[in-house]
């Protein structure tokens, strides 16, 4: 399988380079800015020490940045299962969107169809697991919400990319806001925990921001911060996949 890009290079990358077998994870992101040029710019400009491996155009064009065998650096401080910043063991993806600080829209049909070709391609190269595929803010929740609630992980996941509960909407529906007791919201985190998320030493604002990230992910319909029935189900049914 080969992957068509055109390549903008980013100088900001670790040099020492890395091995193949290192590669353990996909991070999801979107650019967050208020336009497609600027945040090209901004991950190539040397002052910005930020970048990324792809960049996802609106119009679906792929551009490498930084090729796969070296670090970018798009994760930050972040924590995933037993991994502390995933820059090291993760491959970055970008998709130009202006997120949720500039009016957060849609990602347009043609990135989708670029992002699961290129995400297979990375899958089967770097025989990455369902469970290690991410979005920024499942690792570093305290600061990040992109790829944010409108990112299409259920339909991901039908392309056998990420993992997803296949639990029926009806069913979730009815337990949507529906309140659980103080014992089941200790299980929850535990479950939260199973999957990968960091859930140690959890202020109420942590833990406020950690909810929504999992809501952005798994329960993109009500994004309150709020741990429910709906929640908890899913949550259940995620840690026995992982
Ligand atoms: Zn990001």
């Amino acid at each position: 399988m080969h992957i068509k890009t055109s390549q903008n290079c980013s100088p900001n990358f670790s040099t020492t380079g890395r091995n193949k077998k290192k590669i353990k994870y996909i991070v999801y992101h979107y650019t967050g800015m208020s336009s497609e040029n600027k945040a090209i710019k901004r991950l190539t400009d040397v002052n910005s020490n930020v970048s990324c491996h792809f960049f996802i155009k609106k119009n679906g064009q792929i551009i490498l940045m930084v090729p796969e065998l070296f670090e970018a650096w798009h994760a930050g401080k972040s924590n995933w299962q037993k991994d502390i910043s995933l820059n090291k063991n993760s491959i970055g993806i970008e998709i130009s969107n202006t997120g949720h600080e500039f009016g957060y829209k849609e990602f347009l049909k043609p990135q989708i169809s670029s992002l699961i070709k290129l995400s297979k391609y990375l899958i089967k190269k770097y025989n990455i697991k369902k469970k290690n595929i991410l979005g920024h803010s499942d690792i570093a929740f305290e600061r990040k919400k992109d790829p944010g609630e409108k990112f299409p992980w259920s339909y991901l996941a039908s392309k056998k990319i990420g993992i997803w509960h296949k639990i029926e909407e009806k069913k979730l529906k009815k337990l949507r806001k529906k309140e659980i007791s103080n014992i089941e919201t200790f299980i929850f985190i535990k479950h939260l925990n199973k999957i990968g998320y960091f859930t140690k030493g959890l202020s109420n604002n942590k833990k406020l921001r950690l909810v929504k990230s999992f809501q952005r992910r798994f329960r993109q319909r009500l994004i309150n911060g709020k741990i429910d029935r709906e929640c908890l189900i899913i949550a259940e049914k995620l840690s026995k996949l992982s």
